[in-house]
């Protein structure tokens, strides 16, 4: 069937469910270390930030940034200085996003293509603004997605009402069978289900499996859509 507009989850749907965590988290705390021995050489926006700590001890600083990253902690200063240091590897590209090549031929085969993933806004841009090429250097996708949703924007991933808040951004909410939600997660298939979208489960290594994987349209890729 021909789609409308694609609203696209990030992890475990275009690019692997890893890549934070096995490739964002590691370069932060390799970082850290460095960027606070030397914090005397960062820009004035890192010593900012890092100052907002309030420890002056290196060690004892560096220690609690990176318990903080080990425990999980959602600390705004630490989103922050993440956000940042993340830019940095991108920009320098040091990081580069490992979107599926599917998934880049899916993007720009349709004309409405938005993003809805728990990131924020400005680290969807960031990401894909940086996209891997397959010959090691990076593309800037960010001109061929319409709109990016976050749970600022829109609400959670869970909540039906989080659909139908995009479908009036994207001026779809007449037609909402017109638009397809495609994620990694059953709880937001059924989410977006409830708000009339069509949906599809996006099987791909590394994802976890879904028990009642029958009840849904899967895709292992996306070359038929
Ligand atoms: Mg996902």
């Amino acid at each position: 069937m021909n789609y409308s507009a694609l609203v696209l989850d990030i992890e475990g749907t275009v690019c692997p469910i890893s890549f934070v965590k096995d490739a964002l988290f590691p370069y932060f705390v390799e970082k850290v270390p460095v960027i606070v021995q030397n914090i005397e050489q960062q820009s004035k926006v890192i010593r900012d930030i890092i100052s907002q700590f309030n420890i002056d001890d290196k060690d004892a600083l560096t220690k609690h940034i990176l318990d903080l990253v080990a425990a999980d902690i959602k600390d705004p200063i630490l989103k922050q200085l993440q956000g940042y240091i993340w830019a940095e590897g991108y920009s320098s590209g040091e990081i580069k996003a490992p979107v599926y090549p599917d998934a880049v031929a899916l993007i720009r085969r349709h004309d409405n293509v938005y993003i809805y993933s728990s990131g924020s806004v400005k680290a969807q841009k960031l990401l894909f603004g940086h996209v891997a090429d397959s010959d090691g250097k990076s593309i800037n996708m960010n001109g061929e997605i319409k709109g990016y949703f976050d749970i600022n924007t829109s609400g959670a991933k869970v909540d039906a009402s989080s659909y139908t808040n995009i479908l009036k951004d994207i001026k779809m909410e007449k037609t909402p069978e017109k638009v397809l939600f495609l994620s990694d997660n059953p709880k937001e298939l059924d989410a977006a289900k409830k708000a009339g979208l069509i949906t599809g489960l996006a099987i791909r290594d590394g994802n976890a499996p879904v028990p009642n994987i029958d009840e849904y349209i899967s895709y292992k890729d996306y070359s038929t859509l």
